[in-house]
């Protein structure tokens, strides 16, 4: 961004703060040229968020790709549709409170992994086999099977 003072397009943020009730991003910004300081603000409205693949390509965020994904791992599981889009507000909440602009889509993965484990332990293992990839699956396979078995016990229940 250009500084409003010299108009170089060189600056460095000294703040990041959320505001407005989680709603923006006040940053403070000083400019490397004139060492003016000033402030701008990025609004959940104008979130601009891209995701980086592993291909390292970008793509903009898209809520309604992520919601699918994730409500598609929680089908048949006793998830309602109001969790799931509490699941991505929390999600979307804490990359914007990092005031990060690019996330790994590993990373997001992640944050929405956290928060299903939470949740549901068959949802949680369905999404990870798609977001992560065979390797990555086959280490989570420790961690993961104790609570795999919990589930499969209640199923056998349930039959
Ligand atoms: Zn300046």
């Amino acid at each position: 961004m250009r500084c409003p003072f010299c108009q170089q397009d060189h600056d460095k943020v000294v703040d990041s703060r959320v505001c407005e009730d989680g709603m923006a991003i006040r940053r403070r910004r000083e400019c490397i040229n004139c060492e003016m300081r000033y402030t701008t603000y990025e609004r959940v409205g104008d979130f601009t968020l891209k995701v980086v693949k592993k291909d390292q390509t970008r793509e903009p965020y898209m809520r309604e790709k992520l919601r699918r994904g994730v409500a598609v791992a929680c089908s048949k599981r006793p998830i309602s549709d109001e969790q799931i889009e509490r699941l991505i507000g929390d999600v979307e909440y804490q990359i914007i409170r990092e005031g990060e602009s690019d996330i790994e889509s590993m990373r997001l993965g992640q944050l929405v992994l956290d928060r299903l484990k939470e949740l549901d332990g068959v949802a949680y293992v369905r999404f990870a086999s798609v977001y992560l990839n065979f390797d990555e699956v086959r280490d989570f396979v420790d961690e993961i099977s104790p609570l795999l078995q919990r589930e499969r016990s209640a199923e056998a229940e349930e039959v």
